[in-house]
């Protein structure tokens, strides 16, 4: 295997992109794609030519503008390049083609804004992340625009939270004396995810249509002996992941890390980091790769977050930083972070805009799926706070406190092994239960579900501290002595947000209470979260950022708050379904099967014991009849649904989820007592422990 071929070589990249286009042309569609000069239309024709000569080279027969609405996954319409030419056909990309496109938008969510009789949506070309070949189609990202410009989708959004970004920093820097040609977020997303083998999937109803085990009582063995973590990889997963890295590298993404997580069955994939924009259409594609390889495998990827109850769920973590084209990462502490201003002024602003903007950063990644793990025991709790270690701890407390600052060096160690190298300890430990953690030259968002796009909270993130930073330049572009001002302003922004700061176990029990008295938001539902986005201080940061309009972010917090809503409605159906259907009958014939052998022992004589086999009958009986109960009851509260999202999603979260709760106790506790040859699905033994 020839790495460095196989990479990109499905992707018109840099490098096919010169080889393959006039000097003149190729140089203007970079200043696009470096400096966010508008495109120059002119070459459009041009470069769509290249593209389709290229696209054909790789046998591809069509093309399709790719497009992120605002679901979690992609969408895409075929279009052949098959145009008539007399009576021959020619094969054609005209520029045009490749600039605009006009999918029917009636359809996609739009929260509104949008009449279904106004159907129009354009797709429009995102030169800056680059086009693909894949299975015979060439793959065109591109931008969701209402007719009348409202945004359906979340790259646009994300795109001008990256501009605001790189706008606001370039001004603060500005103060500083760097100049930059561009100021980009980078990000680089660890993804979770569960595999299960296929057939065994394919008796699960509830795998099937909702992603997560709706029912399942806890396996004997799960992952207390903490052995899955790290461990040797299976065959069949072994190859699996082979297979996904090889398909991942020729499509351009740097999957470079994998391993075996905590749960049974769950293994994680981290990419090299890149631009905020490229990462997310890489990340959307992993996740749809995940799944088509493992098909290949006979196996199935869950990237559901909380497939299993139990065990531990699936999130992805945010690697997140700020560099300049010219390659100073602004998050890069140096050596000597007491003495760079400019480090602990930026370090200040992004600590004042998580604290300030908390709610809409914890709304970002609310999901009905995440609702499962955050505020669970292995996902960081649903409060927002900020993980800065020993050493940026120690510093920001002495300034808050007034206190004069002693560093602490980083000292060689050794592993205690005499043939071992001595090697620098870190300054700092790993914090592992933080929702937002320093790690070294970039922080860490944990809070994110494993299924959903990573655009969200990184449009919040970007639009926030962009907020943060034309605010410091605002204060600090008048100051007289700069240096002075700027240390200040600093000391200022940490006092004023040092409740945010928790640099100790975010998953012990005296965090929630201290959360509490500090005043942090806890909103553990999606229903809870989401109502955050219509404060009118945090629609204005997006307005203020031209990230969104006002009807816009109204818009999607309802568009979100209605998926939420939804999905649950789906499980529950799914899960009385269930009941109804496949585990009341089979419990009943199982009871019936424990009947007649009390019949068969008495007939035998009164000396063989039936005691215990009444017993079992009688507690099926009483558990199969409650559940019935349970399930009517449940259809009786999705029956009277109030009106509005904001009501229904309330309904849903403290009715309906602990309706489905009270079910799920009843099945989970009948399974232990049925026999395996009548329970209706395969258990969680089978799904956790069947690939070899
Ligand atoms: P860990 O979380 O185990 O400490 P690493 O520090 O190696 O792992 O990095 C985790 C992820 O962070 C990787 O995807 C890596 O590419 C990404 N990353 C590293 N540096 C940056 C950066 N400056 N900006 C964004 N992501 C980064
Ligand atoms: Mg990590």
């Amino acid at each position: 295997m020839n790495v460095p071929e196989l990479f990109a070589s499905n992707v018109f990249n840099d490098e096919v992109m010169k080889n393959s286009l006039p000097k003149e042309v190729y140089k203007s569609l970079r200043k696009t794609i470096d400096e966010g000069q508008p495109l120059d239309s002119s070459i459009a024709s041009s470069v769509a030519n290249a593209m389709k000569d290229w696209a054909i080279s790789k046998g591809a027969t069509h093309y399709t503008h790719w497009f992120q609405p605002l679901t979690n996954l992609t969408a895409e319409k075929h279009d052949g390049f098959i145009e008539p030419s007399g009576d021959r056909a020619i094969m054609q990309l005209t520029g045009k083609n490749l600039i605009v496109g006009e999918p029917d938008a009636s359809s996609f969510p739009s929260g509104g804004t949008r009449a279904t009789y106004s159907a129009r949506g354009y797709t429009a070309w995102d030169p800056t992340s680059p086009a693909f070949v894949k299975e015979g189609t060439l793959y065109i990202p591109t931008v969701f625009v209402s007719y009348t410009g409202e945004t359906l989708d979340k790259k646009a959004p994300l795109l001008k939270s990256m501009t605001a970004l790189d706008i606001q920093a370039k001004r603060l820097l500005k103060l500083f004396g760097i100049e930059c040609r561009k100021v980009s977020t980078t990000v680089g997303p660890e993804q979770e995810y569960f595999i299960v083998d296929e057939k065994v999937y394919l008796k699960r109803k509830d795998l099937i249509l909702t992603g997560r085990t709706l029912f399942g009582a806890p396996s004997s063995r799960g992952q207390e002996l903490e052995d899955h973590y790290f461990g040797v990889l299976k065959t069949r997963i072994s190859e699996f992941m082979r297979d996904l890295d090889e398909t991942l590298w020729s499509y351009g993404i740097y999957a470079k890390t994998k391993h075996n997580e905590v749960a049974p069955a769950q293994h994680e994939l981290a990419p090299i980091f890149s631009t905020t924009n490229v990462s997310v259409d890489d990340n959307q594609l992993t996740m749809e790769l995940m799944k088509k390889v493992a098909q290949r495998h006979g196996l199935v990827c869950l990237l559901h977050e909380k497939p299993f109850e139990g065990i531990n769920g699936s999130g992805k973590h945010n690697n997140w930083s700020l560099s300049t084209d010219t390659g100073i990462n602004l998050l890069d502490p140096s050596e000597t972070p007491e003495s760079d201003t400019r480090f602990m002024l930026i370090l200040a602003c992004v600590i004042a805009a998580v604290d300030r903007y908390q709610g809409v950063l914890r709304a970002s990644v609310a999901s009905a799926g995440n609702d499962h793990r955050l505020g669970a025991n292995e996902a960081p709790p649903a409060i927002i706070s900020v993980y800065l270690g020993d050493q940026l701890g120690a510093l920001v407390d002495s300034i808050v406190m007034g206190r004069e600052y002693v560093p602490k060096k980083a000292v060689p160690g050794s592993i205690g092994v005499p043939e071992s190298p001595i090697f620098p300890i870190d300054t700092t430990d790993r914090n592992r239960t933080s929702p937002f953690a320093f790690t070294g030259n970039k922080f860490e968002f944990r809070m994110l579900g494993s299924m959903a796009s990573v655009a969200d909270p990184n449009i919040v993130l970007n639009t926030i501290v962009a907020e943060s930073f034309s605010d410091a330049t605002e204060v600090l572009s008048k100051a007289k002595d700069f240096e002075k001002a700027c240390k200040d302003y600093t000391a200022k922004l940490l006092k004023e947000h040092y409740r945010i700061i928790f640099n100790y176990n975010g998953y012990g029990p005296d965090w929630e209470p201290e959360a509490e008295k500090r005043g942090l938001l806890n909103n553990k539902t999606t229903a809870d979260a989401v109502p955050e986005f219509f404060k009118q201080e945090n629609i204005d940061v997006f307005v203020h950022q031209g990230v969104y309009t006002e009807k816009e972010v109204i818009a999607r917090a309802n568009i979100q708050l209605e998926n939420y809503i939804k999905t649950i409605n789906i499980e529950a159906l799914t899960m009385a379904e269930m009941v109804r259907q496949d585990i009341y009958p089979r419990v009943n014939r199982y009871i019936t099967e424990v009947c007649s052998a009390v019949t068969a022992k008495k007939k035998v004589g009164e000396h063989i014991s039936c005691k215990s086999d009444v017993m079992l009958a009688e507690r099926l009986s009483m558990m199969n009849d409650a559940i019935l109960f349970a399930v009517e009851k449940l259809e009786r509260d999705l029956a009277e649904m109030p009106a509005g999202e904001g009501p229904a999603s309330q309904k849903m979260a403290h009715v309906i989820v602990p309706d489905m709760e009270a079910i799920r106790n009843i099945a989970d506790g009948m399974e232990k007592l049925c026999s395996s040859d009548y329970w209706p699905y395969p258990s969680y033994e089978d799904l956790l422990y069947s690939v070899r």
